[in-house]
């Protein structure tokens, strides 16, 4: 309504009201697209998966990533038609992929998966429906959550992850080590991977802190009998540090960026 628009409103929030009008124009002029950003095993660095990471090419503005964006939305609650139009694409492409690769020979594709979303009520059916529409097998997919999420309503968000693992999918932890989260709540959490923030892991050669964050976060993993997988690898050094500590997964700049869905396609096809 007007009272929005009124003189005193920050140019902060008056921005952050054009992107919210303008993510459902997004959504009408097919704006939107997906990437996908390689993981790979660091024992044997074959590709195991891919993350898919939003992109919006905004028709004056050019590209919006996803870090300014995701937040609008979630406060706004666009997010849920926004995560209805990617999870809808999502899953038409990975039965695309497939097919192009007769059979899946992937561990999974990851979808990041916003809270404000995951625990609204009908979730589980919804997105069980749409499994069903593209015939997909849910042990293709990874739902990603970050730490902070969670642990707006840990209680429901555990009794979902039991619900959709029970179909096959698996769960990752997304930005591990960032929140104010204890580390009590990784006995309740039935999740399969550890994602350690690309923060520790950026300058992990250089900073001994940052390394020691890292090592610790992987021997909880083992601990815990989670994979632990270390996101924002952008160089050799880091990666032989990762090797020496025996993290599971990686990805980042070294091996990859993300990229468009033929890409993707044709990169693991060859
Ligand atoms: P995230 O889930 O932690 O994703 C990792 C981010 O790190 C991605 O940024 C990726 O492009 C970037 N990245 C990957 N490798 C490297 C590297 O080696 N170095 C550096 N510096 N960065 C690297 P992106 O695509 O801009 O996404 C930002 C955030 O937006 C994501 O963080 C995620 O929280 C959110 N996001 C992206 N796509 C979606 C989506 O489809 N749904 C939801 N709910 N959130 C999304
Ligand atoms: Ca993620
Ligand atoms: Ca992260």
């Amino acid at each position: 309504s007007s009272q929005f628009y009124e003189k005193s409103m920050s140019s902060s929030s008056k921005e952050e009201l054009m992107i919210e009008n303008d993510i459902h124009k997004a959504l009408k002029n097919n704006e939107l697209s997906l990437h996908y950003q390689p993981q790979l095993d660091i024992k044997t660095r074959k590709i195991i998966g891919a993350e898919i990471l939003v992109r919006w090419k905004h028709p004056t503005k050019g590209y919006i990533g996803p870090a300014k964006f995701i937040p609008i939305a979630e406060e706004s609650g666009i997010i849920i038609k926004l995560e209805e139009w990617i999870f809808d694409r999502a899953l038409q492409e990975i039965k695309v992929l497939s097919e192009q690769m007769h059979g899946f020979m992937l561990d999974h594709i990851a979808i990041n998966l916003s809270t404000i979303h995951f625990l609204q009520p009908h979730f589980v059916e919804k997105f069980m429906l749409l499994v069903k529409k593209y015939q997909i097998k849910p042990e293709w997919i990874n739902l990603e959550l970050t730490e902070s999420g969670v642990m707006r309503n840990v209680e429901d968000a555990v009794q979902k992850i039991k619900e959709l693992k029970a179909f096959g999918f698996s769960f990752s932890i997304d930005d591990f080590g960032t929140g104010y989260s204890s580390l009590s709540y990784l006995k309740e959490l039935p999740v399969d991977i550890i994602k350690i923030d690309q923060s520790f892991i950026i300058n992990m050669h250089k900073d001994q802190g940052d390394a020691t964050i890292v090592e610790t976060v992987v021997a909880i993993g083992q601990k815990f009998k989670l994979k632990v997988l270390a996101e924002g690898v952008e160089n050799s050094d880091v990666l032989k540090h990762l090797t020496y500590m025996k993290c599971d997964y990686y990805q980042g700049h070294y091996a990859h960026k993300p990229m468009p869905f033929d890409d993707f396609v044709a990169l693991i096809k060859t």
